[in-house]
């Protein structure tokens, strides 16, 4: 079955809390309304036996209603009274006197009946064929006789009432049930406005236009705190996007350069070539522009690999000094071919948690940079010490620096600063990326300050294998390769 929609779930509910309420409110007013008016007709009852009994007179072995007929007060009284009105003789049952109208009922009750009344006085109901007649039943004693005197009064003014009571309520109770339901409904209807306007806002959304915001009412309320999270989410959906096309079109850019170059040397080639000495000259070029090539794809592929959580991070201890150690000495020719001075302190015994082959990556990474932007005569210098219980390794270099705009793009891909300025330097803005991401794999993070002109230095902070005991233990002499 289809499930109720949320209008229609809070229509009902509304309505079923109107119709409980209604029902106790019913309930409750019939119920007191029954009892203030038996309550009045017993009242009425025993103050009419009481004045009653006043006129009772026992007069040659009789029992008489003695009044003086001339007073209409006195007349009325008793012709009232008496209209339900009975007396029986305790000592044998029998009847004494009995009004005409409970004669033409036949209400009679056996000599039994007459002795279990006169034992236990009070109110008795009777039903007869005109209704229910309510009895106020007690004993009269005069002159050693004992008598049963019932006088009684019809029910049915009461149950009249109650009747048209309930009879209204039958109709009104509909009728406010059927306007709280429609009330309700158009109460649903607004409360739900403002959530049919932000789907009307989503349907409204796609790839082109992902700048649109959901409107907000400024209430603050549960739907402007959900419009809220959706415009979050459709900022970093923007976000990314705009990453997303940014990133193709440096892709394609990337690839066209060396792309068109080749072409442009094959056509010239095939046209003015002439010794085999020529072909070759071109051929070594063209290769060169393939290692190009092939080195951004393979670069491009490892970071689609790694966003796409295909690649295994290894998860064992690393000495970060021993690989640094390492790493340095395989740098150092490099260095030394461009006059750049490689200096290294790689402590001792610093150990980190992760994968060695992808902390190698970073390592070189950084310091391929470091000689790549530092001029001849310049120096490099790798560290890696132990500050606030975290490892961290520090690259730094006395190179051209990076200007403070571009400090917090570094690490996007592709994103070179000024290539104007590298245009003789190998490399197509992927490499910091790929340290990013490495370190944040390895739940560390990277830092970086540079001044241009003066140089820079990139801070990997690694978390240990285990609290390292003491800072001092990578304070070692430093160790300069070979
Ligand atoms: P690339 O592969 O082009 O070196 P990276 O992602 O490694 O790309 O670096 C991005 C940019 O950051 C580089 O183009 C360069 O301008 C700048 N950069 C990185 N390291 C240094 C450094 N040590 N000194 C100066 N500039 C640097």
């Amino acid at each position: 079955m289809k499930p109720l929609s949320l209008r229609t779930q809070l229509t009902l509910f509304y309505s079923l809390a109107v119709v409980t309420i209604l029902a106790g409110f019913v309930l409750l007013s019939y119920h007191s309304l029954a009892v203030l008016l038996e309550r009045s007709t017993d009242e009425e009852l025993s103050e009419r036996a009481a004045a009653l009994r006043g006129y009772l007179a026992f007069r040659n072995g009789q029992l008489l209603l003695a009044f003086n007929p001339d007073d209409p007060g006195e007349a009325y009284f008793i012709h009232n009274a008496t209209r339900y009105y009975q007396a029986f003789d305790l000592s044998d049952g029998s009847m004494e006197v009995q009004s005409r109208d409970l004669e033409l009922l036949g209400v009679h009750p056996s000599p039994e009946e007459v002795s279990i009344l006169g034992r236990q006085p009070g109110i008795t109901d009777v039903t007869t064929a005109e209704g229910t007649i309510r009895f106020h039943d007690s004993v009269f004693a005069t002159q050693g006789n004992l008598f049963l005197i019932r006088v009684g009064v019809s029910m049915r003014p009461v149950h009249a009432a109650l009747g048209q009571f309930t009879r209204a309520l039958l109709v009104l109770v509909p009728v406010g049930v059927l306007l709280a339901a429609l009330g309700g409904w158009q109460m649903a209807r607004n409360a739900l406005r403002p959530i049919r306007d932000v789907a009307a806002a989503a349907r409204r959304l796609d790839i082109e236009r992902l700048n649109e915001r959901m409107p907000m009412r400024g209430t603050g309320d549960e739907l402007d705190q959900l419009a809220e999270s959706f415009n979050h989410t459709l900022a970093r959906l923007e976000d990314a996007v705009g990453q997303m096309k940014q990133f193709t079109a440096s892709v394609s850019h990337e690839l066209r350069t060396p792309l068109t170059a080749m072409r442009g040397e094959a056509e010239v080639a095939l046209l003015e070539a002439k010794s085999v000495e020529d072909y070759r000259r071109v051929l070594a070029s063209q290769l060169e522009e393939i290692e190009r090539l092939t080195r951004i794809v393979n670069q491009l592929l490892t970071l689609a690999r790694a966003e796409a959580g295909e690649i295994r991070m290894g998860d064992s201890p690393v000495d970060l000094s021993a690989l640094v150690a390492s790493l340095a000495e395989q740098m150092e020719p490099v260095a030394d071919s461009r006059q750049v001075e490689l200096r290294a302190e790689p402590g001792v015994g610093v150990t980190v948690r992760g994968d060695a082959s992808w902390l190698e990556r970073v390592v070189l990474n950084l310091l391929d940079n470091a000689v790549k932007f530092t001029l001849p005569g310049g120096q490099v210098r790798l560290t890696v010490a132990v500050e606030n219980g975290q490892a961290v390794l520090r690259v730094s270099d006395t190179g051209i620096g990076i200007p403070a705009e571009a400090l917090p793009h570094i690490f996007d891909r592709f994103y070179r600063v000024e290539p104007s300025r590298s245009k003789n330097i190998e490399g197509v803005g992927l490499g910091l990326a790929l340290v990013k991401w490495i370190v944040d794999r390895h739940h560390g993070r990277i830092e970086v300050e540079s001044r241009p002109g003066q140089g820079s230095c990139f801070a990997v902070w690694l978390p240990p294998v285990q609290p390292l005991l003491s800072e001092s233990r990578s304070r070692t002499p430093s160790a300069q390769p070979r």
